[in-house]
């Protein structure tokens, strides 16, 4: 199962000068075309998903599918939630299998950005879960063309960014530099001397978003100090875009005619970047030092005792319901034995997404309380046990 920290890869990416494409992906054509292209190129790959595209797809089923293209995957992967608006979204992202969060408080003055921030990485720190702040104002959205949304780049300075990363122990920084999100009119003007200094002043991993339109030897100078995550779309939709309108010439009636070689179009792109950005042929040496991203299974055995069948069926209602909103909590099962006379009547299955949540939700105010009031006074009869659960 190469889903991997991405602490761990974006170290490793760090400590070797190279960079790893962090793609968003909008539909399955994209997910299956970016995993193709890095299984191909044997590269550590981020599966993005940003928030500002929600209405392009449904998030919670593009989770399912990209979690199990990660798990079926040769080559380490992460997943993403990009843009992040909200302490909310980030849970949301977390409890839906993202292994790293972005949360982009970037427009509030600097304090409010710290202070959400802070409530963020605290959040997901205890779900073992890495996350990436941003300082300084991209203008644009994914896949918007950056004359669209006015404003004008506000780059991230050195001081801030020390004070920012300081207090509130982000993992990962995106920088403003000189890019947009979209695409560009002209030639982006990149400040260079600062990010170098970032880079110098930090030691973390940097992330740069607007990657479309930036020259070979922009990209170059920009992994040389300090950038080891390139968030990338625009490039890609306009490669798919650009074959579906071949597609129109062609005669291309169906939905299926439109899309046909859409996935090539992708990949062609995705792969053109890992090599660009030297993360073609590391995938080896990521799973031989980064942390594997494996659920813990929380198995609760027990009998009950003063309740009817039907008080307990509204018990584990409300548990699946109140349980399942704890950061961390990828799903909560129970279940009724087979036979009348197993030695334990009732279950609860709750998955972790990592061992770190086993503390944290042990302690986490909804948690206790449910287990006080409404489980344990009834549950005296009753075996705990956590799995790492030993997957391929
Ligand atoms: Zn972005």
């Amino acid at each position: 199962m190469p889903l991997v920290h991405m602490r761990d890869m974006l170290q490793h990416a760090h400590r070797n000068r190279y960079a790893v494409g962090a793609f968003d992906l909008v539909s399955l054509e994209f997910l299956e075309a970016i995993m193709a292209g890095a299984e191909a190129a044997r590269a550590p790959v981020i599966l993005s998903l940003a928030e500002s595209h929600f209405e392009y797809f449904d998030f919670e089923l593009a989770m399912a599918a990209t979690v199990a293209a990660a798990r079926r995957a040769s080559v380490p992967v992460a997943i993403h939630l990009d843009h992040g608006e909200h302490f909310d979204s980030a849970v949301r992202g977390i409890n839906l299998g993202c292994n790293g969060v972005m949360i982009d408080a970037s427009h509030h003055p600097l304090e409010e950005n710290i202070a959400l921030t802070r409530q963020v990485v605290e959040m997901a720190h205890a779900c073992g879960v890495p996350v990436e702040g941003e300082l300084g104002y991209v203008p644009g959205v994914e896949g918007e063309d950056a004359e669209r949304h006015p404003g004008d780049v506000v780059y991230t300075s050195v001081e801030d960014a020390k004070r920012y990363v300081d207090e509130t122990g982000v993992d990962f920084l995106a920088v403003s530099i000189g890019t947009v999100h979209g695409r560009m009119k002209g030639e982006p003007k990149l400040d260079f001397d600062r990010l170098a200094e970032i880079d110098a002043a930090l030691g973390i991993p940097l992330v740069i978003h607007g990657g479309t339109g930036l020259s070979d030897e922009q990209f170059r100078r920009l992994i040389e100090r300090g950038v080891t995550k390139i968030n990338y779309y625009t490039a890609l939709a306009d490669a798919a875009g650009r074959r579906m309108q071949d597609n129109a010439g062609n005669d291309a009636r169906s939905y299926t005619d439109f899309t046909r070689g859409v996935r090539d179009a992708i990949r062609e792109e995705v792969v053109r970047c890992i090599e660009l950005w030297g993360s073609a042929g590391q995938a080896d040496a990521v799973l031989d030092t980064a942390e594997r991203w494996e659920p813990v299974e929380h198995v609760i055995l027990y009998n009950v005792e003063g309740l009817t069948d039907e008080d307990v069926e509204e018990m584990m209602a409300e548990g699946r319901r109140v349980l399942s909103k704890i950061p961390g909590v990828l799903r909560v099962g129970t279940g009724q034995a087979v036979k009348e006379d197993a030695q334990y009547r009732f279950c609860w299955l709750v998955t972790f997404c990592h061992p770190a949540v086993i503390d944290s939700y042990r302690d986490h105010p909804d948690h206790r309380r449910f287990a006080d009031e409404r489980f344990r006074p009834y549950a005296g009869g009753r075996v705990s046990i956590d799995y790492r659960m030993i997957e391929d």
